[in-house]
């Protein structure tokens, strides 16, 4: 099914992905996919209770990096630190 532009549902999802860029601009995650951890260098991803994203080392909760998991244009996603795929897209 394709949607014109005149399509209420149209201006719905352009709202939608608005809001999602606004979300990920203030560091929150969108649950877009799984978060995800490098089991190659310990590298792992949570969201806390008020939906922001953090990074940790060494699998240490208290070892917050200043880093993000990379989201490459073939829907894998990759450790920023020792370029591990840990994320295939999913089948549709
Ligand atoms: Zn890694």
């Amino acid at each position: 099914m394709k949607l014109g532009k005149n399509d209420p549902i149209y201006a719905l999802a352009k709202q939608v992905a608005e809001l999602t860029a606004q979300m990920e601009k203030l560091g929150l995650f969108t649950h877009h996919r799984d978060i995800t951890e490098c089991e190659q260098c310990g590298l792992f991803e949570d969201v806390d209770i008020t939906g922001y994203l953090f990074v940790y080392r060494d699998n240490d909760p208290e070892n917050i990096a200043d880093l993000r998991f990379i989201e490459r244009e073939d829907g894998c996603v990759v450790c920023p630190l020792c370029g591990q795929v840990v994320l295939e897209p999913e089948e549709e």
